[in-house]
């Protein structure tokens, strides 16, 4: 079987687990707890991973990274969001909370704020500043 490479934290709580004598059973019970531990340990993506990602697929590159020029994308906003969107909905892998705000275009986590204009009204009732061509968007905190 297929595993990544172990990384750090990983290794110390294997080797917590590990004595002298440990069977090979024992070994792999080890190994696989310390893979769980650290699973559930595993930092949320923050806001500013997502908005990160977002400039990356736009064409903006984290200067901590470098990539062959050509290999760059660089999509326009809309387009990016789509492979967000996929990744948030389908593969389920990205927190679903973060959207695109279509005013300011940047990211922004739905659990601070923000609206989903579905219907005017209730926008308009929750004392939201939208008009009809803001229907069918998303809006950060800042921008309605
Ligand atoms: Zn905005």
């Amino acid at each position: 079987m297929y595993r990544e490479p172990l990384n750090n934290l990983q290794i110390i709580e294997y080797l917590k687990r590990t004595k002298e004598d440990t069977t090979i059973e024992e070994h792999r019970m080890a190994l696989d707890a310390s893979i769980r531990v650290f699973e559930k340990e595993k930092p949320e993506i923050t806001l500013e991973q997502m908005q990160e990602l977002f400039d990356f697929l736009r064409g903006k590159l984290p200067d901590s990274m470098s990539i062959v020029k050509k290999n760059m994308p660089i999509l326009r906003d809309d387009q990016a969001f789509s492979i967000i969107w996929y990744i948030q909905e389908h593969l389920g892998r990205l927190p679903d909370k973060f959207e695109l705000c279509h005013e300011c275009k940047q990211i922004y986590d739905t659990d601070c704020g923000g609206i989903a204009v579905d219907f005017l009204r209730d926008a308009k009732e929750m004392g939201y500043n939208c008009t009809r061509k803001d229907r069918g968007h998303t809006f950060c905190s800042d921008c309605r």
